[in-house]
């Protein structure tokens, strides 16, 4: 420990000095400097022949990483859903660390097993669950939603044919397996259907409204209309977007999910966290009706990933994932309760997020964190109303969790998706800005770009994002007069 806490210490202040020197969220230059600075302080091996100080070690890696890190708490970086995490987080990960206990046997983590069973159950009550929830805290959003494909996929193909897929595999009866969702969720859906053998050919798109929401009658005349040989796994509905945050209507998709007995999923990966917040929570009733649900802590929750969360409404349907003996569910073992979450997972080792998870629950409460959400969703709404009053930029759509969707508007005939993708990397180039760029529908059934301010940093004021804005209309108009010239 006393080596730790020197290591420890040491870093912390290369983290200061690196920090007290930087202005904007990333270093200047691109895909091209950073290359350059890599093959230049990693010129020597990273595995050499004979090992070298570990103080030296350590100080030079992390001075070169965090010289070329993203600063996730400048009001610039507003790309990607990572936020700045809290101290607390950040000190209970290091623990996590430092212990080494692991959620896939008892006798790897005694205590780690009981804080993650009981973190499950007080985030199973969030989100209105009851007490036979459960549940497993995942490597993030895109592993939760792909579980949660396979214990839908499971449960519909043991209620249908009465055997384990774990056996069967997919390939009994001659049936098409069929997941349901809209165009706009997030691409690990696609993902998680070829994982379980569905494929992207087995995802029906459900048509939307004019905003993206699924449209419940809709769902239920595809599934009335379904053909006989095609076996619904799922209904997968998004309660918060990743571009827009919008949520499906939950209440109604429930009850047409009930009614064909198919499996509600949903993906509150990103909207989860307006939970905490009594003026967005509203936005997400019915949310409790669904089978399962998947939330990300390392998006609004201020935790650093990965602490991804993947709920079951009912914790017997995790049993699909622990169809396999092995010598960590031995029966005599388990009769004595000496078992570990091997059964709740796809991993077996696993590290313990849910203590940086609990830390910071714990630590600021949920007034503490709703107070944090509605910090981000008022920005977004100051960011909105500013781009509004901006002629060279067009507003997409109202916020209605914390992001802001817009696009520049250049002069002429120049192309605006074109535009606006240059306008990014030009931003990213310059080290002024991180913004995403996002692909949406349009009404010709194509898609246009547009520029995402993913606005997840409730220190952020008003005058550092109309600077981010600022940044953003002097590149562009720098970008157009480059173009005439
Ligand atoms: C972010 C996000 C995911 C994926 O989460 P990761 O933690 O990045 O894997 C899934 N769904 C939605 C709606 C998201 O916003």
């Amino acid at each position: 420990m006393r080596q730790l806490r020197t290591l420890v210490g040491d870093v912390l202040d290369v983290l200061g000095d690196v920090g007290e020197g930087r202005a904007t969220p990333v270093a200047p230059g691109g895909p091209t400097a950073v290359r350059a600075y890599a093959e230049d302080v990693l010129a020597e091996p990273l595995l050499p022949a004979a090992g070298g100080k570990p103080a030296e070690v350590l100080r030079q890696l992390v001075q070169a990483y965090a010289n070329w890190a993203v600063d996730v708490s400048h009001p610039a970086t507003v790309a990607r859903m990572q936020c700045p995490p809290t101290a607390v987080a950040v000190a209970a990960d290091l623990v996590t660390s430092a212990l080494n206990q692991s959620m896939h046997a008892w006798e790897a983590g005694p205590f780690a097993l009981e804080l993650e069973r009981r973190l499950i159950q007080d985030l199973a009550d969030l989100v209105g669950y009851g007490t036979d929830a459960g549940g497993t805290v995942t490597a993030g959003g895109s592993i939760s939603n792909i579980m949660a494909m396979l214990v839908a996929r499971d449960e519909a193909y043991q209620r249908r044919f009465g055997r384990s897929t774990f056996d069967s595999g997919i390939a009994v009866g001659g049936v098409r397996p069929v997941v349901l969702c809209t165009e706009t969720v997030h691409f690990s859906v696609d993902r998680g259907a070829s994982i379980a053998g569905i494929g992207a050919d087995g995802i029906i798109r459900v048509p939307a409204d004019e905003l993206g929401r699924m449209i419940p009658a809709e769902a239920d005349r595809i599934l009335t209309e379904l053909p006989a040989g095609h076996l619904p796994v799922m209904l997968f509905v998004c309660a918060g977007s990743t571009d827009f945050g919008w949520v499906d209507p939950l209440p109604e998709l429930a009850e047409v999910a009930r009614r064909h007995g198919v499996w509600l999923h949903a993906d509150a990966a990103y909207g989860g966290g307006a939970l905490f917040s009594d003026r967005l929570r509203p936005l997400f009733d019915g949310l409790a009706e669904a089978d399962s649900v998947t939330l990300d802590l390392h998006k609004f929750g201020w935790v650093p990933a990965s602490a991804g969360i993947f709920l079951t409404r009912d914790a017997a349907h995790l049993e699909h994932l622990a169809a396999q003996q092995t010598s960590l569910n031995a029966p005599d073992d388990v009769a004595e309760g000496f078992v570990g979450r091997y059964g709740h997972s796809i991993q077996a080792t696993r590290r313990c997020d849910a203590l940086k998870i609990a830390a910071t629950l714990r630590a600021y409460g949920r007034d503490g964190i709703g107070a944090m959400v509605d910090a981000c969703h008022d920005l977004s709404r100051y960011g909105a109303a500013r781009v509004g009053r901006e002629p060279k930029l067009e507003l997409a759509a109202e916020p209605v969790l914390s992001t802001v969707l817009f696009r520049y508007l250049p002069d002429g005939d120049t192309d605006v998706d074109t535009f606006n993708s240059g306008l990014r990397r030009q931003l990213m180039r310059d080290g002024h800005a991180m913004l995403a760029r996002v692909f949406l529908p349009n009404a010709g059934g194509g898609k246009d770009v547009w520029l995402k301010l993913m606005l997840l940093n409730p220190a952020t004021t008003g005058e550092q994002l109309d600077q981010v804005i600022d940044d953003v209309l002097a590149a562009g108009a720098a970008l157009e007069a480059a173009g005439r010239s």
